[in-house]
């Protein structure tokens, strides 16, 4: 278990919506979201969660951001 602030409650992170500027809200961890989602995941996005195993390894821990306006979504590394 690594100590990232966020999925710990230690933290709360304001992130702001690249497209709109509204605010994003914090979906969870990256890993948790595609448990539930992988079977439909573009091949694209599964590239993606493979360069995530490295970040993995550096202590960061990766959460789903998403901006409750327009939907737009990004994943912020969280240093653990
Ligand atoms: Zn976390
Ligand atoms: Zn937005």
């Amino acid at each position: 278990m690594g100590m990232c602030p966020l999925c710990n409650g230690f933290a709360h992170l304001n992130a702001v919506c690249q497209e709109c500027e509204s605010t994003m809200e914090n979906k969870g961890r990256e890993a948790e979201y595609y448990d539930d989602y992988s079977p439909y995941m573009p091949i694209d996005e599964m590239k993606l969660e493979d360069g995530y195993l490295n970040n993995y390894e550096n202590g960061e821990c990766p959460h789903l951001f998403q901006c409750s306006q327009c939907g737009y979504y990004q994943v912020i590394m969280i240093k653990e």
